[in-house]
């Protein structure tokens, strides 16, 4: 049932606005979820008609999943780590398992560096990132644009330490779109319901688009910062500039995921659950990560990140698909692969990126745009705003809580 005259309005029912929902039914309060598209969860998205099992186009492991407060909700899953081997490729060959060693060690080198005490400003990962090792550019690649979907040179140390996750990474068996659409049931969500304006001037806030207005006491807002720096909804009065700055420092990074059917898996001879990468390369210097038959599945997935996901996102689908099966080719030859499902989420202005990075210097804005409007008239939820597990679904679903709690 929703209600006519909401208590709250919440705008967006992806993780953080579900949450949001069920802790104000929770405390006894009205409200509903004016969601733009046709489907809740955003980025956290489930679907199993492109590949004949679920995919999940967006948010894939329950990262942290000891702290996760959806590792309750997740089912039959796994824990990635304890099944996934890592394959380098070389170019002609994988790596041998003293190269992994190597790689290994290397990769233990950045992180202490990064993590060594240092005094002064915020600045890039790069800045402190170790250089000239055979694996500088491939622990850059991953840990910047394949994990943080930015280049380090894009990125502030101090938030790269601060959102830091570790494991348990699991791997729900039905998606994790599937464990957060569960949770959106029952709710009082508008589909199709775009929200243009938002007046929150008055006494009460106003929320507008072609499905009329909804008034309430308080709105919570929790698209993304893409969403709101490209002004995909006007405020009135407009947010004001130290909110603005903290949208700006905190830009959408994007990470592309795809998948492709394997209608011949055994010429794929990867055990499955394992993941394979090439090392960059003057001929591959920004080479997608690949996931191989996940449950045994007869598919496999992949990402690419940072500039070159936003060149593919400019190209269009085609290119995009192009360059994936190259990436393939270069490692598993001729073995064929089924069609392909594609994700967008750098092109479709409900998102515009994939999850947000901060800026070198502005590692204090997620605590800024954290903080409730006009005496909680309104309230900014969603990843971007957590300061500890910014970029996951974790951080969205506590910034969805808090916010529920601000709201006034
Ligand atoms: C490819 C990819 C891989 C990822 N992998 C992981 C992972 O493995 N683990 C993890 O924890 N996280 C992962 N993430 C990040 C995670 O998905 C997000 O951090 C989280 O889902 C964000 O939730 P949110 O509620 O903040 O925002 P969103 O999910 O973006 O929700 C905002 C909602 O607002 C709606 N909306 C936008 N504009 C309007 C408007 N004007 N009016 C009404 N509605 C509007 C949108 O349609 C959306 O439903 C990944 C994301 C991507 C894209």
């Amino acid at each position: 049932m929703i209600p006519s005259d909401p208590e709250v309005v919440v705008i967006g029912a992806g993780c953080a606005g579900i949450a949001a929902a069920r802790a104000l039914r929770a405390a006894g309060r009205s409200c509903v979820v004016l969601e733009g598209s046709g489907r809740v969860g955003g980025r956290a998205w489930t679907e199993s008609a492109s590949l004949g099992a679920p995919f999940d186009h967006g948010a894939t492991w329950l990262h942290q999943a000891d702290e996760n407060l959806l590792t309750p909700h997740a089912g039959p899953a796994c824990d990635h780590d304890a099944l996934r081997e890592r394959h380098l490729w070389l170019g002609t060959r994988f790596a041998t398992p003293e190269e992994l060693d190597d790689h290994a060690r290397a990769a233990d080198a950045f992180d202490a560096a990064v993590d060594a005490p240092r005094e002064g400003p915020d600045v890039s990962v790069a800045a402190v990132a170790p250089r000239g090792s055979r694996w500088s550019a491939s622990i850059a690649h991953w840990l910047g644009n394949q994990i943080n979907a930015a280049p380090l040179e894009e990125i502030s140390l101090e938030d790269f330490l601060k959102t830091d996750l570790g494991g348990p990474n699991l791997l729900p068996e039905q998606g994790v779109g599937a464990i957060v659409a569960r949770l959106a049931e029952g709710l009082p969500i508008r589909l199709g319901a775009r929200v243009d304006r938002l007046r929150w001037d008055g006494v009460e806030v106003v929320a507008e688009g072609v499905f009329g207005a909804v008034r309430a006491r308080s709105a919570i807002v929790s698209v993304s910062t893409g969403v709101l720096a490209s002004g995909g909804i006007r405020f009135t009065p407009d947010l004001p500039p130290e909110v603005m700055e903290a949208v700006h420092g905190l830009p959408m990074g994007l990470l592309t995921k795809l998948g492709f059917r394997l209608p011949e898996p055994e010429r794929f001879p990867v055990a499955p659950f394992h993941s394979v990468r090439q090392v960059p390369s003057a001929a591959a210097p920004h080479p997608f990560g690949w996931i191989v038959r996940p449950f045994g599945r007869d598919h496999l997935f992949g990402f690419v990140g940072g500039e070159r996901a936003w060149d593919l996102s400019r190209e269009g689908p085609a290119a995009l698909e192009d360059a994936a099966r190259r990436d393939l080719r270069d490692i598993f030859g001729d073995a064929p692969l089924g069609p392909a499902v594609l994700t967008r989420w750098g092109a479709d202005p409900l998102f515009l990126g994939a999850y947000t990075h901060a800026r070198p210097g502005h590692h204090a804005s997620r605590a800024v745009l954290a903080r409730p409007l006009g005496g909680g008239r309104l309230v900014l939820a969603g990843e971007a705003t957590h300061s500890r597990f910014a970029g996951t679904v974790a951080g969205a679903w506590l910034s969805g809580e808090a916010a529920s709690r601000l709201a006034r």
